[in-house]
């Protein structure tokens, strides 16, 4: 698959590395981001998070706009 971001800047020889968590569309390594989240765990008292971080890709546009103020 090819990055959406670069196609939109007429380049397409990029090879995606992964797909957006929040958009679904393919994005590369230059416009990914690589993210730890914290897992939450639900039990009967409540919620704790796990000791292990998970990842998640999103691409620059929506990273942008999560941050964006
Ligand atoms: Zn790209
Ligand atoms: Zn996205």
């Amino acid at each position: 698959m090819r990055c959406y971001d670069c196609l939109q800047e007429a380049r397409s020889d990029t090879t995606s590395i992964g797909v957006c968590s929040r958009c679904s569309l393919a994005t590369c390594e230059n416009h990914a981001r690589v993210r730890q989240v914290r897992v939450t765990h639900q039990n009967g008292l409540g919620a704790s998070h796990g000791r292990i971080p998970a990842r998640r890709v999103i691409c620059h546009t929506c990273d942008m706009a999560e941050t964006a103020h």
